[in-house]
C-alpha cells in the first residue's frame, strides 16, 4: 500500500542528513536523496517530488520496482535498517502534485523514432522531447511499457501507474504508436522517408536463455516471461482471471532460477492457488532480488530450496510431473560457507507446472532484418561508446538490447544517455 503521511514523515525524520551523503553515489540517476527527504520531513511533498523529478521523471515506477542501490550505501545499511529511500520516493510520487509539464516540439523540429516503449525507450523519449525534438515511440505490443507492462505483475506495478507515466509523456508531445512492429509492419526506409532524422532501437532482450535440461518440451513447462506474458496478454489488471480461464493454475508449481522475474512468476502462480517452490542453486542471498521481495514471497507462501535442478520428469502422457533435483550441502571453505553438490540421491519435487527463469537476451529478429547491424560477442547490439550509434548510419541503440538494461535503473540511465547523444548528433543539445 505504500507509506501514509505519518509513517513517511517518521521515516524521513530518521534520515541523519549526513554531511557527506553516502547514499548519493548509490543512485545512478543522481537524485538529491537527502534534499528530497528533508523536504518530506518539512511536510513539503510537492517540493520533494519536484526535487526527485529533476533527475528522475519516472518516480512512481522507481518508487515501486527500483532495486534501490542507494539503500545499500546508506550509513544505516550495515545495521540492517537503511532509510527506506525507495518507499519515500513512492510516497512523494503518489502524494505530491505538480503542474503537468506541457511541451510541443517547435514546428520544423527534427523527428526521432524510438522503437520500443520499455523503460529505455520511455527515458530516451522523455529526454529527447525535453531537447525540443519531435518524438514518436513505435511499439510492437498492444500496450506500451515493455516488461513494465507485460512482465511485472499488477501487484508490484499497477497499470494505472504506467498509464499516468505515459499520459505525462504524451503531454510533453511524445506520440506513442502501438501495434507497430519494426521490421514487419514498419520498415526502416519507410521511417526515414517519412522525415525522421534518427532511429533509436530500444527493443529489449525478450528472448529467454534456453535451458538444455531434459524434459523442457513437456507440457506445463514454461519460461518465466512466457508464463507472465501469457497471463497478462490482455492487460495486467485482468491477468489472474484470464490465467484461470486459460487453465493455468496447477496444484503444484516449481520455479527454477533467480531474479525478479522468477519471483514475479512464483508469486503470480501462488496467487492462482498453486503451492509454489523456488529452486535456487545458491544461497537465498544470491536469489537476485532484495530482502523485501524474499520476505513478501515467503509471506505469500512461496517456499525456497537451495538445490540444483537436473531434469524435468514426465507423467508418461507428455505432461510434466516433477523436477528432479540434486541436494546442495553447505560446506566451510577458505572464503567462508559455500554450497556443494550432495552425494545423496536426487529427489523429485512434484509439479504440474514448471517455470524456468534463466535470464534473457535479445532475440534474433533484428539480426535477420538488418544484417548490417554489428553485434557484441555476448549477443548484444554494438553501439559506438562515443556517439551511441550502431553500425547503421543514423540508427542508435540503448537499453537491454544493447546490454545496458539489466535492471529498470540501468535502462533509464541508458535511455537518457542515448537521448543526449542523439541530441548532440542532431545539434540540439
Ligand atoms: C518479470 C520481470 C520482472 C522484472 N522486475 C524488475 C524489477 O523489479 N526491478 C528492476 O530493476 N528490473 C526488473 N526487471 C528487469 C527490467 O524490467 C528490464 O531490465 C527492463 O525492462 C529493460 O528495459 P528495455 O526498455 O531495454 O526493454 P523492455 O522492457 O523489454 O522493452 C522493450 C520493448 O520493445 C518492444 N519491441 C521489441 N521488438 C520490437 C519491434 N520489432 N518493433 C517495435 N517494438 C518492439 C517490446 O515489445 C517492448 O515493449 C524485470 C524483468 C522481468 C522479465
Ligand atoms: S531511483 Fe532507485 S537508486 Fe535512485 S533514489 Fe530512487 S530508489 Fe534509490
Amino acid at each position: 500500500m505504500g507509506f501514509n503521511k505519518k509513517v513517511a514523515q517518521e521515516e524521513a525524520r530518521r534520515c541523519p542528513q549526513c554531511a557527506v551523503a553516502t547514499c548519493l553515489p548509490g543512485c545512478p540517476l543522481g537524485i538529491d536523496i537527502p534534499g528530497f527527504i528533508r523536504l518530506l520531513r518539512e511536510g513539503d511533498t510537492n517540493g520533494a517530488l519536484e526535487r526527485i523529478r529533476k533527475d528522475n521523471p519516472f518516480a512512481a515506477i522507481c518508487g515501486r520496482v527500483c532495486p534501490a542501490p542507494c539503500e545499500e550505501s546508506c550509513v544505516f545499511h550495515a545495521d540492517g535498517n537503511p532509510i527506506a529511500v525507495r518507499e519515500l520516493e513512492r510516497f512523494a510520487a503518489d502524494h505530491g502534485a505538480l503542474k503537468p509539464e506541457k511541451m510541443q516540439a517547435a514546428a520544423g523540429s527534427k523527428k526521432v523514432a524510438v522503437i520500443g516503449s520499455g523503460p529505455a525507450g520511455m527515458s530516451a523519449a522523455y529526454y529527447l522531447a525535453k531537447s525540443n525534438l519531435s518524438v514518436t515511440i513505435f511499439e510492437a505490443a498492444h500496450l506500451p511499457g515493455g516488461i513494465l507492462c507485460y512482465g511485472i505483475p499488477e501487484f508490484r506495478l499497477p497499470q494505472k501507474v504506467l498509464d499516468d507515466e505515459f499520459r505525462r509523456l504524451k503531454l510533453l508531445g511524445v506520440e506513442v504508436r502501438t501495434d507497430a512492429v519494426f521490421g514487419r509492419t514498419l520498415m526502416l526506409d519507410e521511417i526515414f522517408m517519412s522525415g525522421f532524422s534518427a532511429v533509436l532501437l530500444a527493443t529489449g532482450a525478450g528472448l529467454p536463455r534456453f535451458s538444455e535440461l531434459n524434459g523442457m518440451s513437456l507440457s506445463g513447462v514454461y519460461y518465466d516471461s512466457e508464463f507472465l506474458n501469457r497471463a497478462q496478454s490482455i492487460g495486467k489488471e485482468k491477468a489472474l482471471d484470464f490465467a484461470i480461464r486459460q487453465g493455468m493454475p496447477a496444484p503444484k508449481t516449481v520455479v527454477v532460477g533467480r531474479g525478479p522475474s522468477a519471483f514475479d512468476a512464483a508469486r503470480f502462480a501462488s496467487r492462482l492457488g498453486s503451492e509454489v517452490t523456488v529452486v535456487l542453486d545458491g544461497f537465498e542471498e544470491e536469489a537476485g532480488v532484495g530482502a523485501d521481495i524474499l520476505q513478501e514471497s515467503r509471506e505469500e507462501g512461496v517456499g525456497m530450496l537451495s538445490m540444483q535442478a537436473v531434469e524435468m520428469t514426465g507423467d508418461g502422457n507428455g505432461y510434466v510431473a516433477g523436477v528432479k533435483c540434486r541436494k546442495l550441502d553447505i560446506v566451510e571453505g577458505e572464503k567462508g560457507l559455500r554450497l556443494e553438490l550432495s552425494k545423496e540421491d536426487p529427489v523429485v519435487l512434484e509439479a504440474q507446472c514448471v517455470i524456468m527463469a534463466n535470464g534473457h537476451r535479445p532475440g534474433g529478429f533484428l539480426r535477420q532484418y538488418l544484417p548490417h547491424l554489428k553485434w557484441e560477442a555476448g549477443g548484444f547490439l554494438w553501439t559506438d561508446g562515443q556517439t551511441g550509434m550502431t553500425s547503421v548510419d543514423k540508427v542508435f541503440g540503448c537499453g537491454s538490447v544493447a546490454g545496458a538494461g539489466e535492471t529498470l535503473l540501468a535502462s533509464l540511465v541508458s535511455g537518457k544517455a542515448a537521448a543526449r547523444k542523439i541530441a548532440d548528433h542532431l545539434g540540439r543539445s
